[in-house]
This record gives C-alpha cells, structure tokens and sequence, in this order.
C-alpha cells in the first residue's frame, strides 16, 4: 500500500488550491494536504512540521518563489519543492532549480497524472540527493579521520625517530665506555703482567714457594684479565666499524700449527687429544694472520673449555671457488639447535644464569661472525647436545679490503707463485649465512 504523503501547498489563489488538491486526489495520491497562503506562512509550517512534499507558487503575496526557496535553504530546510509556474515566469525556471528547487512545473501544463507524476519523481530525486550528500558527508569525515590518523602516525614516527637516535646515541656511549675503559685498563694490566713476570726470574732473587705460587697466580690472572680486555676493546671497535684488516699474504698453515701448539697445554691440562688434519695444497692465504690466528684462538678455547673429555681436531680443507675450511671439531657439551643464532650475538651464553659452570664473556663467537663478514666468509655450526660441535668457516683464499685501491695481491693457484692483478674493490662481501647452521653431514 501507498504510504501517506504530508504535502504542503503554498498558493494564495483558492481556485489554484482547490484544483491542485481535486487533480492529487484524482490521481489517487494517499496524502495529508496542508495549505498556505504565503511565504512567511510556509517558513512557519515548516518550522513545526515536516512535509514530504511542498508545491509552490512562484507569484505570493510577500515573497516570489526563489525568495522563499532561499529562506527554507538558509533555515536549512531540506524538502523536496515542486515551483508551479504561470505561462510567463518559465523563463526564470532554470533559476529556481540553481537555488533549490526540485522540479519545476507550468500551470498550464499540468494535469492528475503530470502532477502526481511530478510530485512523485520530486520525492524520489530529493531521497537520492539527501543520501548523496550523506554519503559525500561521510566521505568528507573519513577523509578528515584519515588526515588526523595520518598526522598521528606522523608524529609517532617522529617519535621513534628520536627514541632511535636517543638509543643509538646511548649505544655509541656505550660503546666508546668499553672502548676507553678497556683501552685504560690495559696499559696497568701490562705493568702488572710485566712485573709479575720479571719477579718469577730467578736472577730478582730466590722466592719461597708460597711466594712464586702467589706470583704465578697474579701473572695468570693478570693475562686472563688482559685477553678480555682485548675481547672487549675488539667488540667495542668492531662495533664502531673502527677495525681494520692488515692483510698480507702468509702460510695459514704454519699460523695454525703454531696457535695449537700454543694451546695444546690447555687442552694436555685436561687430558683432551688436539689433532690437526689437512689437505691443503696450497697453504698460501691473503688475510689477516692476527685475525685468522683470534678466530682459531677463540674456537679453540671455547672447544677446550666446553670438552670434558675426548678430543679436539682442527681441520683445514681445500674448497672449490678458490677458498679455504677452517674446523674446529671436538666432543664437548654440544649446543642446543635452539642457540645456534642466540649464541653468536654479543654476551650471549647457552647458558646465562649467575651460577653458570663456565666462565667468559660471551664475545668470542660475536667478534668472530664480526671478523668472519669482514672476511667475506661464512660460519656453519653443526651440533648435538652431549655428543660436540663443529664450527666451520669458509674464508675466500684472497680476502677483498674495503678500500683496496687498485692492485691487491692475486694467489696463483697453479704455480704457487705470488701474482698482483687489479681487484674490485668495492666487492661486496658474501652474506654471513647462519642458515645452514645445523645441516646433517658436515663434510670437510
Ligand atoms: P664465551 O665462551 O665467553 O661464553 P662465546 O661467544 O665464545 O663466549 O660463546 C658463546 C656461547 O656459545 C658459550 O657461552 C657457549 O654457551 C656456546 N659455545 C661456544 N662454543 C662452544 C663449544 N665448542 N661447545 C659448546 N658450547 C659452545
């Protein structure tokens, strides 16, 4: 069923009242009809009820029609208008419908159906219109709530912006404590190592036992102290990209031999077997033998440290694409797979607790993954808890210098022969992959 209009005629000719009522109700228009006979009526009306439909007069008594279709837009009124219009005021149509107007219709036109048809269509248009403007209403907030979220988001990330660099900054001051404590405190750590040096020489004069064994003890404790000083000041100078290579080419070989010899009390001390085993042909590397010499000390220690029994073996293996394996193998403790990436960041330990059985600093494993990416190398690390752990680092056999101006030194494989050629310097290094850590049959 039709629903019931409210409609709203503003007309001041009774005879024009009547024949629009008598046409709507011939065309069967289900309404409530309301008359006025003048603008200022109409305002009025309007104010204290709502209509679905208004017809107007263009000619009333006080106002024309386009005055009275600006009064209801400024009051905000929003109604659907249908303007009738004499024979002579059609001209001004176009103007009706600029200021408001929703239909406009000529009273010498109009019949049932026209009327109804108009009136109908009028209704219709101004729906559509008032959920256009809803939805560019709509449009127009989320436009607005997109702007201040975006200004928020700006601002949060001006915020962090800052945070960051406060950390950074926080970081670098960190770093550089490490550096200048450990830097000052190894100058009195020499003195003492030197000292305690010099009194154990039996021409300083004859000791007690009790009094060599106290000296022995500050000489131990005193280069312990200093090796993790170093580790410190590495870390710190390796963090601030402040340390260098000083590459040169040397026998990895002979390096190698000479750190186990170095280490091999250690490892008597605990009744560990140190074996080396290789196959390399050619022992010639360009490298850092100071760096290449850390990376085995540390893996050697940390294999000596976490060996309770068995052995250590540090193998050395010719590699396809012109590189070099270093392993060091032994029958310690193993590491869980879930370490296998905490352990090379920086103090990490398996085993972090205060009351942990082996003591260090948890640098050792960072400084190499450091040194290692400035090798261009890679690390894989193949464990199982309580059965040991195999570190392995390829290292190109000629590593690349950051600023290497032109000639570097070229390895001839073939002839042993020590060649220079021109060498990319801006190589970048081969990605540090710990991804393969873990993978079942480490072959060397
Ligand atoms: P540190 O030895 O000073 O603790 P590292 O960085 O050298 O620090 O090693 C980090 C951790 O990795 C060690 O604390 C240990 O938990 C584990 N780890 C390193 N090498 C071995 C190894 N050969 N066997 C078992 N665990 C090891």
């Amino acid at each position: 069923m039709e629903e019931t209009l409210r409609i709203l005629v503003v007309d001041d000719d009774e005879v024009d009242r009547m024949t629009v009522r008598q046409m709507l109700t011939n065309a069967g228009v289900q309404m409530q009809l309301s008359e006025v006979i003048n603008g200022n009526d109409a305002i009025f009306a309007f104010k204290n009820t709502s209509y679905d439909c208004v017809l107007l007069d263009y000619r009333l008594p006080d106002w024309d029609g386009l005055t009275l279709i600006q009064q209801l837009c400024s009051s905000d009124i929003k109604v659907p208008i249908v303007v009738l219009t004499d024979q002579a005021d059609e001209h001004i149509a176009v103007e009706l419908i600029k200021a408001g107007a929703t239909e406009h219709l000529s009273k010498s036109k109009v019949s049932s159906e026209t009327l109804a048809l108009v009136l109908r269509s009028a209704i219709r248009v101004h729906s559509a219109q008032m959920q256009v403007a809803l939805a560019k209403q709509q449009l127009r907030e989320s436009h607005e709530k997109i702007i201040r979220k975006n200004q928020e988001l700006e601002s949060q990330r001006q915020q962090i912006q800052l945070q960051n660099l406060k950390l950074l900054e926080a970081s670098r001051l960190k770093s550089q404590f490490l550096a200048t404590m450990s830097h000052e405190l190894r100058t009195p750590m020499n003195a003492i190592i030197g000292f305690s040096q010099i009194l154990l020489r039996p021409k300083f004069g004859q000791l007690t036992h009790q009094q060599k064994d106290m000296i022995e003890r500050i000489f131990n404790n005193g280069k312990h102290l200093l090796m993790l000083l170093n580790e410190v000041l590495d870390f710190s100078k390796l963090e601030a990209g402040r340390l260098e290579l000083k590459a040169e080419i040397f026998d990895v070989l002979k390096v190698i031999n000479a750190t186990v010899a170095e280490m091999r009390s250690l490892a008597e001390a605990k009744n560990l077997a140190l074996l080396v085993q290789t196959d390399l042909q050619n022992p010639l590397v360009f490298n850092d033998p100071v760096r290449v010499k850390q990376i085995l000390v540390n893996l050697l220690s940390n294999a000596i440290k976490f060996t309770e029994s068995g052995s250590i073996w540090v193998e050395i293996r010719e590699l396809p694409t012109n590189r070099v394996a270093i392993a060091v193998r032994d029958t310690g403790i193993g590491i869980s797979p879930k370490d296998f990436t905490r352990i090379f960041e920086a103090f990490r330990q398996a085993d972090q607790s205060i009351t942990r059985k082996y003591p260090g600093t948890g640098l050792g494993l960072a400084i190499i993954d450091s040194l290692v990416r400035m090798m261009q190398g890679k690390i894989f690390l193949e464990s199982q808890l309580g059965a040991g752990s195999i570190f392995k680092i390829e290292l190109p056999r000629q590593v690349t210098l950051p600023n290497a101006a032109g000639a570097s030194p070229a390895l001839n494989l073939d002839s042993n022969e020590i060649l220079y050629s021109a060498q990319n310097p801006h190589q970048s290094p081969s990605q540090f992959s710990k991804a393969s850590m873990g993978y079942p049959n480490l072959k060397l």
